[in-house]
């Protein structure tokens, strides 16, 4: 089998409703999010499918530069096909520089490697240890009395957990955690991202203030480098600590590791180039006694069911998901929906990621595919 065509189709799907975090203390509200489908032909007819993040670079670097370097390679090669990518990408803290462009062709290989061999991904990365993954449903940053009453709502739909996005103003993410606890009692668990909102110096505050309320965790404080940042807030707070920001490569994870800068790592198989590179850090997270959370990217179907194979085939990614993405927009791109039910999502047992893209709501919400690169600037 081998790789004869790569294409690549940035697509727009507006959000139900604004979703607002704290990113390095910038906040900013996402009203729809740029995604790049890509379609990966072999010589015998198969079609596997990819999704990444990103506009008009990430389709200029897949169909410019990766793209044409792995036609002729067989998908089932895929150390070879990973090490081509990223000699072409260079070296930077571990190869990670153009991450998501690399994912979004390593999922399609996973798509076309499940379809040949007629198994379904998660059987490629471990095996079905989880049939259905619970999930986390994360609220954006809005006010407290809106974050409680979304969080009642989730928590009625079947979720166990919810997200917080926090950052913004203390006193008003102090009173949204307060409020929630309040709101859905002490069986639902709360967690709170701020998105390296806060100096060490205000997370310890701001993480102490709200330990009263029993958070599950704290997701990425502080800046993500230097490393110190996250080893000052978790020598000096109880409650668990998570890095996200600061665990891209497999050498960050490490790092992380050796400095005791967190207690859970949150996964992402797009920021650490693919599905592969995303089992090799929770392996290496699970050797060392840190167990995973799988985060998510407010992705559409493709991405969604990726990060749900390797769930489904990890055990150490044991906390509750956050790949709810697709449910925030007001469309998807695949002929049948996830299967979302009670707060859980389950993995699809068909060959590959086992889902079909449908090209009618490829087009309708294409901004543009295999369209010459300057035209791209004109979009
Ligand atoms: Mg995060």
């Amino acid at each position: 089998m081998k790789i004869v065509k790569v294409e690549s189709f940035l697509v727009s799907v507006p959000f139900k409703e604004e979703y607002r975090g704290s990113y390095l203390n910038v906040h900013r509200g996402i009203k729809r999010a740029e995604h790049v489908i890509v379609r990966v032909h072999t010589d015998d007819g198969l079609v596997g499918f990819g999704e990444t993040i990103g506009g008009a670079s990430t389709i200029y670097l897949i169909d410019h530069l990766f793209g044409p370097a792995i036609i002729g390679y067989d998908p089932l090669d895929l150390e070879r096909i990973l090490e081509l990518m990223d000699e072409l990408d260079g070296w930077w803290r571990g190869s990670s520089i153009h991450c998501f462009q690399k994912a979004g062709i390593e999922y399609a290989l996973y798509d076309l490697i499940g379809k040949s061999l007629k198994l379904p991904v998660h059987k490629l990365l471990g095996g079905c240890y989880r049939e259905k993954i619970p999930l986390s449903w994360s609220i954006g940053i809005k006010p407290p009395k809106a974050t409680a009453a979304e969080a009642e709502k989730r928590v009625a739909e079947g979720y166990r957990t919810v997200n917080l996005k926090i950052g913004s103003d203390i006193d008003r993410d102090i009173e949204s955690v307060r409020l929630v606890r309040e709101r859905v009692g002490d069986n639902v668990k709360i967690r709170a991202d701020a998105n390296q909102a806060f100096s060490s110096e205000v997370a310890i505050k701001v993480i102490k203030k709200m330990s009263k309320y029993e958070l599950e965790y704290v997701e990425q404080p502080v800046p993500a480098h230097p490393i110190s940042n996250m080893i000052k807030v978790v020598n000096a707070v109880d409650t668990p600590v998570s890095a996200d920001e600061s665990v891209i490569s497999i050498q960050d994870c490490i790092e992380v590791i050796e400095n005791e800068a967190a207690d859970i790592i949150a996964i992402k198989p797009l920021k650490h180039g693919g599905l592969y590179n995303a089992k090799k850090v929770a392996i290496i997270a699970e050797a060392a006694g840190i167990p995973c959370m799988m985060g998510g990217k407010c992705e559409l179907g493709i991405g969604v069911i990726a990060s749900a194979h390797l769930v489904a085939a990890s055990k150490i990614i044991e906390y509750d998901a956050e790949i709810t993405g697709v449910l925030r927009h007001r469309a998807d791109i695949l002929e049948e929906p996830l299967k979302y039910q009670q707060g859980c999502l389950e993995v699809p047992t068909e060959p590959g990621f086992g889902v079909n893209v449908d090209d009618s709501k490829l087009q309708e919400f294409a901004i543009f595919a295999g369209t010459p690169p300057q035209k791209i600037w004109k979009n």
